[in-house]
C-alpha cells in the first residue's frame, strides 16, 4: 500500500462536476489500494474574485484581513471534495492549514512553512479515511490563518508529502504536463517526460507556471518525486525527480 499525495488546482475544481470528476481520480487510487492525501486549491478564480472585493471595499486591506479571507477559497474546495467523496461511500474529511498541523511563520500573504506535525493526518489515514487538506495556508504560532503566496497550493503539497513521507506527489492539472514551451503560443512545443529538480527550477524561475518555484525547491529538498498530469485524463505526465533511472540504464548498456 502506498501512501500518495495528489494536488488539484483550481481549474480543475472550477465547478461541481468537476470537483466529481476529481474525486473519481481519487476513489480509483483508493480502490486500487492507496492511502491518498489531497491538496486542493480554490474552485476557479475565486481568489481573484475575494481579493476584488477586499479592494473594492480598501485600497490597501490587510494582509492578516486579506489571510482571514483568502484561507475560505481552499476551505470551500476542500469540503465540497470531501461531500463528493462521501457521495460515492469513501470516507473522508476536510481539513484546514492548521487542522493539518501546518506551521508557517507570521509573514501574513507570503509566509514559509516553518514545520508540519502530521500526527492529525497520519490517524485519519489510519482510519481508512482519504484526507483533504487546504492548499496555501497555515497557521502561525498565535493561531492566525496565513497564506504562502498565490500558487502556494503546489508548495503545500509538496511539503506535506516530504513530512508524510509519501511515495508520490502528483499534481493534477489542466495542462498534459510541462512542455518545452507553452503551448497554447508555440505549436510545436512538446511535452517532456523526465526533468530533474534543477531543469524544473529553471523553467519555473523562467515563468513556467506549471509548478510553483518554491515547491521545486522544497521537493528537491526532501527529494520527493513529483508528478506534473493532467486532472483530466490517464496521460502519464511529466516526471520530475533525481536523474532517470531510464537512460543512466540505456547509457549503460552501450
Ligand atoms: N488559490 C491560490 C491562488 O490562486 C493558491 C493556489 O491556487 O495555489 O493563488
Ligand atoms: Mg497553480
Amino acid at each position: 500500500m502506498a501512501l500518495i499525495v495528489q494536488k488539484f488546482g483550481g481549474t480543475s475544481l472550477a465547478d461541481p462536476e468537476r470537483i466529481r470528476r476529481a474525486a473519481s481520480r481519487v476513489q480509483k487510487a483508493v480502490q486500487q489500494g492507496n492511502q491518498v492525501v489531497v491538496v486542493v486549491s480554490a474552485m476557479g478564480h475565486t481568489t481573484d474574485r475575494l481579493l476584488a472585493q477586499a479592494e473594492e471595499l480598501c485600497e490597501r486591506p490587510s494582509a492578516r484581513e486579506l489571510d482571514m479571507l483568502l484561507v475560505t477559497g481552499e476551505q470551500v474546495a476542500a469540503s465540497l471534495f470531501a461531500i463528493a467523496l462521501q457521495a460515492h461511500d469513501v470516507p473522508s474529511v476536510s481539513l484546514t492549514g492548521a487542522l493539518a498541523g501546518i506551521r508557517t511563520e507570521a509573514d501574513h500573504g507570503n509566509a514559509q512553512i516553518c514545520k508540519i506535525d502530521p500526527a492529525r493526518i497520519h490517524a485519519e489515514l489510519q482510519q481508512g479515511k482519504v484526507a483533504i487538506v487546504t492548499g496555501f495556508q497555515g497557521v502561525t504560532e498565535q493561531g492566525d490563518p496565513t497564506t504562502l503566496g498565490r500558487g502556494g497550493s503546489d508548495t503545500s503539497a509538496v511539503a506535506l508529502a516530504a513530512a508524510l513521507g509519501a511515495e508520490l506527489c502528483e499534481i493534477c492539472t489542466d495542462v498534459d504536463g510541462v512542455y518545452t514551451a507553452d503551448p497554447r503560443e508555440v505549436p510545436s512545443a512538446q511535452k517532456i517526460e523526465f526533468l530533474t529538480y534543477d531543469e524544473m527550477m529553471e523553467m519555473a524561475v523562467l515563468g513556467a507556471v506549471v509548478l510553483h518555484p518554491r515547491a521545486v525547491e522544497t521537493a528537491k529538498l526532501h527529494r520527493v518525486p513529483v508528478i506534473v498530469r493532467s486532472s483530466f485524463h490517464d496521460g502519464h505526465g511529466t516526471q520530475i525527480g533525481m536523474e532517470p533511472k531510464r537512460l543512466q540504464s540505456v547509457s549503460e548498456g552501450v
